[in-house]
Order: C-alpha cells, then sequence, then structure tokens
C-alpha cells in the first residue's frame, strides 16, 4: 500500500464519514471538501496525492472541479476518481472527457473503492517516477 493523502469532495455528511471511515481504516491521510469551491482551495493548499470527488455538488459540479484543476499546470496532475449517483449511460464518457482518471458508481463498494485508490494512486506514482527520470 501506499501511504498518501487522499481529497474526499463530497456533500453529504454521512457519505463523507463513510469514506473517512474507510480510507484512515486502510491507511491514507483524509481531507474532506462539501463544495466544490472548498475542493479547489483544499487542493491548491494541500497537494493531495488523490482525489475522490463527488459530481453532485451544492455549488459547482464535480465536473466543473475536475476541468478546473485540469486547466492548472501545477494541479492537473492529481488523479480524480468521480463518485456519481444515478449512473446513467455516458456518465463514464463525461467523467472522463472533464479529465477524471477514474469512475465509480454510487452505491460503491468498500472493494471497489480499494481497488480504484490503489490503482490510480499507483499509476500517479510512475508517472512521476518516469517525469523526474527523464530529463
Ligand atoms: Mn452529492
Amino acid at each position: 500500500m501506499i501511504t498518501a493523502t487522499i481529497l474526499c469532495v463530497e456533500d453529504n455528511p454521512q457519505s463523507r464519514r463513510l469514506l473517512r471511515k474507510f480510507l484512515s481504516a486502510w491507511g491514507y491521510q483524509v481531507l474532506e471538501a462539501s463544495d466544490g469551491l472548498t475542493a479547489l482551495t483544499v487542493t491548491a493548499r494541500e497537494m493531495p496525492d488523490l482525489i475522490l470527488m463527488d459530481v453532485n455538488l451544492p455549488d459547482i459540479s464535480g465536473l466543473d472541479v475536475t476541468r478546473r484543476l485540469q486547466a492548472s499546470r501545477t494541479l492537473s496532475s492529481i488523479p480524480i476518481v468521480a463518485l456519481t449517483a444515478n449512473a446513467m449511460i455516458g456518465d463514464r464518457e463525461a467523467c472522463l472527457a472533464a479529465g477524471c482518471s477514474g469512475y465509480l458508481a454510487k452505491p460503491v463498494l468498500k472493494s471497489d473503492l480499494l481497488d480504484a485508490v490503489e490503482l490510480h494512486l499507483e499509476r500517479a506514482a510512475q508517472r512521476n517516477q518516469q517525469n523526474s527520470t527523464s530529463v
């Protein structure tokens, strides 16, 4: 397992509490944001290793947050896994088009969450290593 800091962007307090519970039990450091603008601020300030991004947020959507982070030179390398309710055909494509690295439909199974977190942290770590070894 990789020790990492994960930002959970989720407006539902109960879902946020569950995410925190699972992630900290797996040994991750957990940061939280309950709306999109807070997510942008916390990301810029804390530089998390991965973001779990609820798509439906009270202010700007999780996809808008993702697009803004993707437009930033310093923040675009942070992997974002979208979490979306009422999964519909096209959701996955919309999330990936916005710049998310992965996508999970709610309700999210614990095992799927862990798999996604590990996969995207691992990929990001490999990318960073490649970037530091190529001149
Ligand atoms: Mn929500």
